[in-house]
């Protein structure tokens, strides 16, 4: 199924998101962790792709998986900047041939070390090429692209980057997923901007439960989000007691989530982090609203 026909039904939904494993050995342990949440009925569920493109064969296995055996539409994320022009045409076959209709072009972060390269010669710079490839692959995938509310770190000021995302929509991008945030305002703000800037395909917003303590300094990183003083506290207080901790952050998750859905949004995206329990206790704590037993 494609994800834009169930986006445009507009009905309340959590999708969640895994990552596939680093290594042979821990494939099995990744493939039954990701089996529990399939048995969850999210909307969807997207696999990472592992920077690089080192473990990519893994993404599709375990996709193949979820949507073969448990009926789950899903979403392969791809990225192109550290890889060539024939590899990243493997890939894109290799996704056609398993029956996955729904990509994620990303571009991926740039290589440790090579951040002020001389990229004339790369084969892909940015998402928009590896979008317009898929788009010219005959296969008629719908596409994903990936959007930041608080600015992407590499981008001057958010203009410039909201111009640049529309290029890519423009370029056949049928829905976008969020960045993690953890203030709904700044996404309510992002919003309002890309949609005065014509942006209209529909925005998947990406909520990170953050349920370990040790999480949280990664994560930021990673991401450069802002984190309120609501959430700081939390962390202050709990994040040195793992089970404390990981309530608070599916309470947290679960507020914002609440608060999305009565601000208009419909599907939310998980950042599951392959945790069957965090993804089921957010489910349980909306069952009313989603009208789903979990
Ligand atoms: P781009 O769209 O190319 O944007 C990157 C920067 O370049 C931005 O500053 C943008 O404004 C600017 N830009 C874009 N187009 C142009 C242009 N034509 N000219 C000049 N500047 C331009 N990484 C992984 O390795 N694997 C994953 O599975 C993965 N999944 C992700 C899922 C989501 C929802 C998100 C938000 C990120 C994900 N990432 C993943 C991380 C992502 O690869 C990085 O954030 C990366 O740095 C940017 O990727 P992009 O596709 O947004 O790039």
């Amino acid at each position: 199924m494609k994800l834009t026909e169930f986006l445009n039904q507009k009905k309340l939904a959590l999708s969640f998101e895994v990552f596939p494993p680093k290594t042979d050995t821990a494939f099995e342990s990744v493939k039954h962790a990701t089996e529990e949440i399939a048995k969850l009925r999210p909307s969807f569920m997207s696999v990472t792709y592992g920077a690089g493109g080192g473990t990519s064969q893994y993404t599709l296995d375990i996709a193949r998986n979820i949507k073969e055996q448990y009926g789950v539409p899903t979403l392969a994320h791809l990225t192109c900047v550290s890889s060539t022009k024939e590899t990243v045409h493997a890939r894109i076959a290799d996704i056609k041939a398993a029956g996955i209709q729904n990509v994620m072009a990303l571009r991926g972060d740039i290589p440790a070390g090579l951040e002020n390269a001389d990229r004339s010669h790369w084969d892909y710079k940015h998402a928009i090429e590896l979008i317009r490839e898929l788009k010219d692959s005959g296969a008629n995938f719908c596409i994903g692209g990936a959007c930041y509310p608080e600015v992407h770190p590499e981008s001057v000021n958010q203009s410039e980057d909201i111009l640049h995302l529309k290029e890519k929509v423009d370029a056949g991008c049928d829905f976008l997923t969020t960045q993690m945030f953890f203030d709904n305002n700044l996404l309510y703000n992002f919003l309002y901007k890309i949609r005065e800037a014509g942006i209209t395909v529909p925005i998947i917003p990406g909520v990170m439960p953050i349920t370990n303590g040790n999480q949280v300094e990664r994560a930021i990183k990673l991401s450069g989000s802002f984190m309120p003083q609501r959430f700081k506290s939390l962390v202050d207080k709990f994040g040195t007691s793992p089970a404390a901790m990981k309530q608070a952050g599916i309470a947290y998750a679960t507020d914002q989530i609440i608060d999305l859905f009565a601000n208009g949004i419909t599907n939310v995206h998980v950042y599951s982090m392959n945790k069957p329990d965090v993804a089921a206790a957010i489910g349980r704590n909306l069952s009313d609203i989603l009208g789903q037993e979990w």
